[in-house]
């Protein structure tokens, strides 16, 4: 599959990442451990990664976590893991970079909230460092507005202005050209004290699905930085996921966005990583990248009254999951590859001939035997207690089979 290449003509690039300019649209995560606990952030950023972050955003918020920076990059450096890393900044980041220049040039990326960088007179000397900081280290920024923290100066500005109008605008309204106004006039800034203009994405999160539309159709149109997308705060578990992709979908589709980060809650104890595993599922399933071979699982019905079928399609799922960061580095395009588990022989045999390969399992009453087609044909017939096994075991061996191996040069630089 190839990647489709976005609106943005103009391209950013973070570390080794390229965002915009016809680059693939780019998965982003962050993570919630305590900065200042490097070895447990690095070790967050490697899962993150493996599971297929391409760039990791810390919380930059004080002097402990500032210093930690360096070791977090060096510790994920031992670790053979490159993923470039972005500071999140806010009301104390221009004395944090200033005060840590380790910290300053260990980060690829810095993200600066113009809403966040201080109050009243100390807000533009302020946002005014951090961009010079960034000139100095050679580094891209990212204006990242967020609703919650809108710019208050420019709210009034706009409300003052609103209540002048003979037909005046709803709160909503005046709230989205704020959220527009906030990420493009600080951008204009940012390039008036010397940034590049291929140094700057922008972002303007918001957490309703319609506002996030309205405001990033509006930012699209009004400028060509790249746009990381995102809805904040977008929740948890089955909303968090819904409300995500309801809105990144419609933008991505009209060829909005360049870098996406899907904002979930975890379930207490569950894994930061699901929020990678949802950017990449919302892209797959696009049609805009692959990332790792998509199973076709039927829904079931009364026609399976066991959970054979859903145990094999999980199993499957995670099979693939696990063996992904390995497959991806020996074989070409294996991304690519399609497998079905289907629960009967109504719609079974039909879609494992459409997949690489699929399984078709027995429903109620049918015999107890599971044919399995590759490339569309019926290459065996699976029955007994170890029909999983056996499935993974034709999974690794049509992957050899079917898929090209890296040279040792692009094995190295997978
Ligand atoms: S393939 Fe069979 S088990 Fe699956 S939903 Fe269709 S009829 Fe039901």
């Amino acid at each position: 599959m190839s990647s489709i290449a976005r609106r943005s003509s103009v391209q950013v690039t973070i570390g080794a990442v390229r965002v915009g300019g016809g680059a693939p649209i780019v998965v982003q995560s962050m993570t919630n451990t305590d900065t200042a606990d490097a070895e447990g952030t690095a070790q967050q950023v490697k899962s993150l990664a493996r599971a297929g972050s391409e760039v990791v955003r810390i919380t930059v918020n004080s002097a402990e976590a500032a210093a930690a920076v360096p070791h977090i990059r060096e510790r994920l450096d031992q670790m053979g893991v490159s993923v470039p890393l972005v500071g999140d900044f806010h009301f104390n980041g221009h004395k944090l970079l200033r005060e840590h220049p380790a910290c300053a040039e260990a980060l690829a990326k810095y993200r600066i909230n113009p809403g966040n960088v201080g109050r009243g007179s100390k807000r533009d000397p302020q946002f005014a460092e951090m961009i010079e900081m960034a000139c100095r280290y050679g580094k891209p920024v990212r204006i990242g507005v967020n609703w919650g923290s809108l710019d208050q100066d420019l709210l009034m500005r706009l409300m003052d202005e609103n209540a002048e109008r003979a037909e005046p605008l709803t709160a909503q309204q005046i709230m989205r050209n704020a959220v527009v106004l906030s990420a493009l006039e600080s951008a204009e800034r940012a390039e008036s004290l010397g940034m590049s203009h291929d140094r700057i994405i922008l972002s303007a999160k918001v957490s309703g699905v319609q506002d996030l539309i309205a405001i990033y159709s509006d930012l699209a149109a009004r400028c060509d930085y790249p746009l990381h997308l995102g809805l904040t705060e977008a929740g948890m578990g089955s909303k968090g996921i819904v409300a995500s992709t309801a809105g990144m979908a419609v933008l991505l589709q009209r060829g909005i966005g360049d870098t996406i980060r899907v904002s979930l809650t975890p379930e207490p104890g569950g894994d930061r990583t699901q929020e990678v595993i949802v950017a990449q599922e919302i892209l797959q399933t696009m049609g805009l990248r692959a990332f790792l071979p998509l199973v076709t699982a039927c829904p079931g019905c009364g026609r399976t009254t066991s959970t054979v079928f859903q145990e094999l399609a999980q199993s499957i799922q995670s099979h693939i999951r696990h063996r992904m960061p390995e497959w991806r580095r020996e074989y070409d395009g294996v991304e690519d590859m399609t497998v079905a588990v289907m629960g009967c022989v109504v719609n079974g045999p039909g879609e494992s001939k459409h997949a690489n390969i699929g399984i078709s399992l027995p429903g109620t009453g049918e015999r107890p035997v599971a044919p399995v087609y590759e490339d569309g044909e019926k290459t065996v017939t699976l029955k007994g207690d170890h029909i999983a096994e056996e499935f993974q075991e034709l999974l690794e061996r049509y992957v050899a089979r079917r898929f090209t191996k890296k040279s040792v040069q692009d094995t190295a630089a997978a």
